[in-house]
């Protein structure tokens, strides 16, 4: 049976001897700007390709500030810290994403606490989160207080895994009566909406990734998105050295960061960006022929949650059970055909095991059965 599917994926991409899980392609306008960025000279710190990716990719989220970072993971650092996170608070996200997530919390001195992702979404549930703030947490002076540990928990990092929208308007509406600040980790779903608003702009801020396995990559890169014009302003500020603005001196006004976007790579993603909705039609009818193969062999194809739109970054099917998947994976791997499972679950890795974490049944079952498929746009 699995000879069927390494055949079948063959066929959609026919011209590769080796398929991987998901390869950029560079069909647009990608050496024409990073030519004419290196003949400018201005390669680094300072260009147009920066003001004008931030420029189109609040209007295409509907966003109203828009700021390039060096990659997601700095995305999100900065996010927290404006999210009001600081050291020995306690931010709540799903054990079922990238080390990126819990690392961000972490950087700030802060830790994770793990709750259980829906099995429909694959991320945070909501009921997770609602069940944990009723039967564990507390409102004390305007803060949500952990009543396990007594710490603040002063944010939540809900996930859209592989591109698929979690059902985030109810975690909004959690949040808001908790007084946790909601912060998105969209790295994975840019072009994805819910209920036709665009990942990213439920929460205080939004961080999506530009690393070469995403839907558009810039080499690496991201961007945090956000209403708030305070915020935003901060947001620049940090990721440039907290540089006050003059002609020559160097005078910089707090500790802060070196995360802004290399004008090169921005030039990079404004091609990129330029093929946004031709991949996304692209991605959608690959995600339309993987449904339709699976069907007609009695396996789980992931399919885009209701109310949401997808991007389908990375197709996944969920298998019967541990001992499939890895029969799965071994007969498509040894054909060249690279199939992945899921990430190992954060409150699993040493370094998180001291986390608090509530009932994550669900993450567990799709820890052992979920496998990624091929899903780069084919030409
Ligand atoms: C890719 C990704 C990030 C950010 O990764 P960078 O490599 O730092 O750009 C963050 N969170 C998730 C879930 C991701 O998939």
């Amino acid at each position: 049976m699995y000879n069927d599917i390494v055949s079948f994926i063959q066929n959609l991409y026919p011209h590769k001897s080796t398929i991987s899980l998901h390869e950029p392609l560079f069909i647009g306008n990608e050496k024409i700007y990073v030519n004419e960025c290196i003949d400018s000279s201005f390669v680094s710190s300072v260009g147009h390709y920066v003001d004008r990716f931030e420029k189109e990719f609040a209007e295409y989220t509907g966003s109203r500030y828009a700021i390039a970072t060096v990659n997601g993971t700095a995305a999100l650092h900065i996010s927290l810290i404006l999210a009001g996170v600081a050291r020995d608070d306690e931010v709540i996200t799903q054990p079922l994403t990238f080390i990126a997530t819990a690392n961000a919390i972490s950087y700030i001195g802060a830790k994770p606490i793990f709750l259980d992702v829906d099995l429909e979404t694959m991320g945070l549930s909501p009921d997770a989160l609602k069940h944990f703030l009723e039967q564990k947490c507390v409102i004390t002076e305007g803060r949500c207080i952990n009543r396990t540990t007594l710490k603040t928990i002063k944010a939540c990092v809900p996930m859209h895994t592989f591109g698929h929208p979690c059902r985030i308007d109810e975690i909004k509406e959690l949040c808001d009566k908790w007084h946790i600040a909601l912060v998105e980790d969209a790295a994975e779903s840019l072009g994805s909406t819910y209920k036709n608003k665009h990942t990213g702009t439920f929460g205080k801020l939004g961080t999506f990734s530009f690393n070469g396995n995403k839907i558009i990559t810039s080499g690496g890169g991201g961007v945090i998105i956000t209403d708030d014009e305070t915020l935003a302003l901060r947001a620049k500020h940090l990721t440039t050295t907290a540089k006050v603005p003059h002609k020559w001196e160097y005078i910089h006004d707090e500790i802060a960061y070196n995360y802004r976007l290399p004008n090169l790579n921005a030039a990079l993603l404004c091609a990129q960006f330029e093929q946004l909705e031709v991949f996304l039609k692209n991605k959608r009818e690959l995600s339309g022929e993987y449904q339709e193969f699976f069907a007609s062999h009695d396996i789980a194809f992931v399919e885009e949650p209701k109310n949401s739109q997808s991007n389908y970054w990375l197709n996944a099917v969920i298998l019967k059970d541990k001992n499939q998947r890895d029969e799965f994976l071994q007969c498509t791997n040894d054909n060249s055909v690279m199939t992945r499972p899921v990430w190992a679950l954060m409150n699993k890795l040493e370094l998180f095991k001291d986390c608090q974490c509530e009932d994550l049944t669900n993450a567990l079952w799709l820890e052992e059965r979920v496998v990624n498929l091929p899903s780069g746009v084919r030409l």
